[in-house]
């Protein structure tokens, strides 16, 4: 997956020049909840639209709750949230919201997670939930020029014999989705419980991540590489806590989709400051930003890359062009595709030094 590159020397980009190069510059986002971009207001409004009573009284106090302590915290206001979507045109409003911010934030690739047993427990049938959101990736790709992909996630705090059966239920709609994930709470629940949903998913030639070292110990992250065989790991900060793996991951070049607001806002870390980031760049790892659940988490896309480099002294213009990069290199599409936005994102910041 790795492409030719230049050698990157661009120390002379100031960085009084960085905040408007990472907001210009193109770049891939590999790890979106498309239920975590359900912003306060669109909740209110399908609510209206569908008849559902919320149990908070207005946008403000709905977005006052989301002071999380945790992972657990978080997902039960997540899933609250969720249950305003109903309809087919529910589902495309959300991801049409999500991909017009992407699209204005210089996003030209985003590979989208979904998670269809928070909807299909509540009623809601397999194809509202891909059509709806299988025409926003459509329309954004026509009027927007955005590339968007979905990826079907299973949760994971549900049995496996409920993740194989929402990956069958789903295969009418095949070819809308180019990958599976695993998601929501990680603790108590090793890759190693749905090694059977995976194989079955690449029997069928879907893509595989997981997230594995959020909150969860580094041998969860061995697990997803080793059971599930993916080809990605979903945050994955965790790995710095054990060197050998750090090493296989570097020499792998196994992507890790990393969420900085996330981890801050759950959590994670303390401070900003403190994170992971510039560990894993500076042991060669093919890391970059994502926003994960950008409603929930203080920011999308561009406000990860901006908060990052404000807080982390040692990021500068090549970290930029490398985490943009990497976006490319951990994308699940083609080279024509990753060379063309590489040469694109080689532009940006030539220019820039010049
Ligand atoms: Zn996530």
């Amino acid at each position: 997956m790795t492409a030719a590159l230049p050698a990157i020397a661009f120390d002379r980009i100031g960085r009084d020049r960085l905040p408007a190069l990472l907001r210009t510059m193109p770049k891939a986002e590999l790890h979106i909840h498309i239920e975590g971009s359900l912003e306060p207001e669109l909740i209110f409004k399908l609510a209206q639209r569908n008849g559902v009573a919320l149990s908070y009284p207005s946008v403000e106090a709905l977005r006052a709750a989301y002071a999380f302590t945790d992972l657990q915290s978080f997902l039960d206001i997540y899933y609250a949230g969720a249950s305003v979507l109903l309809k087919e045109q529910d589902f495309f409003d959300m991801a049409w919201a999500y991909l017009e911010k992407a699209a204005a934030e210089n996003v030209v690739h985003t590979e989208i997670f979904f998670d269809p047993q928070t909807h299909t427990a509540r009623g809601v049938p397999m194809q509202t939930v891909i059509l709806g959101l299988h025409h926003a990736c459509q329309r954004a790709h026509q009027e927007l020029g955005i590339s968007a992909k979905l990826i079907l996630c299973f949760l994971r705090h549900l049995s496996e014999e409920d993740a194989l059966a929402t990956l069958e239920a789903a295969l009418p709609w095949r070819s809308y989705f180019i990958g599976v994930g695993l998601d929501s709470s990680e603790r108590g629940h090793p890759p190693e419980k749905f090694a059977r949903v995976f194989a079955r998913a690449a029997e069928l030639g879907l893509h595989r991540v997981a997230h594995a070292g959020e909150e969860g110990p580094p041998p969860y992250v061995a697990g997803a590489l080793d059971v599930l065989k993916v080809e990605r790991i979903d945050h994955g900060v965790r790995s710095v806590e054990d060197p050998a793996l750090m090493d296989r991951l570097a020499a792998e070049r196994i992507p890790l989709t990393v969420c900085p607001l996330s981890n801050l806002k759950l959590c994670g870390v303390k401070d900003l400051a403190d994170h992971q980031l510039p560990q894993l760049l500076s042991h060669g790892l093919v890391a970059m930003l994502n926003s994960d659940d950008p409603a929930y988490f203080g920011g999308y896309l561009n406000a990860n890359y901006l908060a990052c480099f404000e807080a982390m002294p040692s990021l500068g213009a090549n970290e930029a062009y490398v985490l943009a990069r990497n976006s490319f290199e951990a994308s699940f599409v083609s080279a024509d595709q990753r060379a063309g936005w590489s040469a694109r994102l080689n532009e940006a910041f030539v220019a820039a030094a010049a």
